[in-house]
């Protein structure tokens, strides 16, 4: 079977960890840094970073409507941290929305000053019966989730990794951790789809 190819999105944040990862499944990563290699591709990672400057970033190198198009014909998406903001339809508080392709509402830096970043073993049963280590950086977390949006994972009651259809997103950062697990699961979404 010819490799898969996932592209991240290498505006800002943790770009060449992602495409690490992809590479230790055994599949091909690169590095997208302009709307035309979105074609190009196979399924999209959009890294954790700070969402307002990514989602600037993107506007100004015209990404929006690219990447709008080719997830509603069915290219499968993964957000990480901000990248999980990048793609929900709401944000709390009135914040402004950027692609708004997935019907969740997120609280951005939802776990507060005290716990700004930490880590967790989280349970994640469709990756298996390990725990996972969920690493969370001024962590986003799922408020309200719509009908067609599936938890897979919550940590003190509070939703931080989701799926839609082939929309997945975790509010941690699989990609600092030495765990593949959640990039595998990701792939077999792309083999499926
Ligand atoms: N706090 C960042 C934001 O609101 C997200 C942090 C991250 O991606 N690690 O965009």
């Amino acid at each position: 079977m010819v490799k898969k190819n996932i592209g991240v999105l290498s505006l800002q944040g943790a770009v060449r960890e992602h495409i690490h990862m992809i590479e230790s499944c055994g599949t091909r990563g690169t590095p997208i840094k302009r709307p035309d290699e979105l074609f190009c591709i196979d399924a999209l990672i959009i890294p954790g970073g700070e969402s307002t400057t990514i989602g600037k970033l993107m506007l100004k190198y015209g990404f929006m409507d690219t990447i709008r198009q080719l997830c509603e014909e069915g290219m499968p998406v993964y957000g990480t941290c901000a990248g999980l903001i990048l793609l929900a339809k709401k944000i709390k508080d009135g914040d402004r929305t950027w692609l708004g392709l997935m019907d969740v509402e997120v609280r951005r830096n939802a776990f507060g000053r005290q716990r700004e970043s930490f880590e967790t073993n989280l349970d994640i049963p469709d990756i298996g019966k390990d725990p996972f280590a969920g690493v969370f950086i001024r962590a986003p977390w799922v408020e309200s989730i719509g009908k067609d949006v599936r938890v897979m994972s919550k940590f003190e009651d509070k939703i931080v990794m989701a799926c839609q259809g082939r929309i997945l997103v975790t509010a941690f950062h699989p990609e600092l951790t030495g765990d593949n697990r959640i990039h595998n699961y990701f792939i077999e979404m792309i083999k499926k789809s």
